[in-house]
């Protein structure tokens, strides 16, 4: 550890540069803490600033990108086990014949339970299978 003290050269962040950079210690607030330094690059003087604070604030923010990391895949899957869990009516099978109203279960014979989430016209449902939402034919 190099001791600090008045005109020797340290790292410290620049307000002015947004930049960690060379400062000179221009006064001491006590023999181990620096008061104000000044800016080697823009010849400002400011109170020192610790690189190493900026930067852990920094990470920190950085770290936030993590949560939505979520495959659609698996938003799905969720979605559909949430209602598949939540309904309490019976599941009834496919047919474009049949007239579905949202909130049913259908049984599909190709893609298995799915709940109707969506009438998107007279004669189209939107039905969410366990990994896919599929549009299908209703009331013909
Ligand atoms: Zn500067």
């Amino acid at each position: 550890m190099s001791k600090v003290s008045v005109g020797k050269e340290v790292l410290s962040y620049c307000n002015k540069c947004k930049l960690t950079l060379a400062h000179i210690i221009v006064t001491m607030k006590t023999n181990s803490s620096i008061g104000k330094v000044e800016c080697k690059t823009c010849n400002a003087t400011h109170a020192y600033k610790d690189p190493s604070a900026v930067k852990a604030t920094k990470s920190k923010t950085s770290g936030l990108s993590k949560k939505t990391r979520k495959s659609s895949s698996d938003s799905i899957s969720d979605m559909w086990l949430e209602m598949i869990s939540k309904a309490t009516s019976q599941s009834q099978k496919y047919s474009p014949k049949s007239v579905f109203k949202v909130g049913d279960i259908i049984d599909h014979t190709k893609f298995g339970p799915g709940f109707v989430d969506k009438c998107i016209d007279q004669d189209k449902i939107q039905v969410i299978f366990r990994h896919d939402i599929k549009t299908l034919i209703h009331n013909r």
